[in-house]
């Protein structure tokens, strides 16, 4: 009987392990609107705080690669110029991908940090340390 009752253990067990498995991060949609000449992103803070960095890390990359200036206000990122919402969510999409997912076991536990002015995206979940460069 305490063999059946290890074994029932043991298959729960398995099926745990692939329920927390199945429980995949998703990079989320960005909420992006064209008003006049200008674009607003106004889930900003939420999926800043999803993907668990700083609203101005996060903005000062979507900037650089829209190649536009831009200001948060309130929970919002505008943009002084007009940019489709395919656009901001390739190169949000493209910030996880770099700065979020570790590129070891590919999970979103990381942290940013800086170490001799090289920056360094730590995973922790696996331990794995990679440099992101200045
Ligand atoms: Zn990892």
């Amino acid at each position: 009987m305490e063999d059946y009752d290890k074994l029932l253990e043991e298959a729960y067990g398995k099926v745990k392990r692939i329920d927390t498995k199945s429980e995949r991060f998703e990079i989320p949609k960005v909420d992006v609107q064209n008003v006049g000449n200008k674009t607003v992103f106004s889930n900003f803070i939420q999926v800043a705080s999803y993907i668990r960095r700083t609203p101005e890390q996060v903005c000062k990359f979507l900037t650089k690669e829209l190649a536009s200036l831009g200001k948060i206000e309130n929970d919002r990122l505008i943009f002084n110029r007009k940019i489709s919402s395919v656009q901001v969510q390739d190169k949000f999409s493209l910030y996880v991908k770099k700065y979020v997912l570790c590129n070891q076991c590919g999970k979103p536990d990381t942290e940013i940090t800086k170490q001799d002015n090289l920056q360094f995206i730590h995973c922790l979940a696996c331990g794995a340390k990679q440099s992101l460069g200045r």
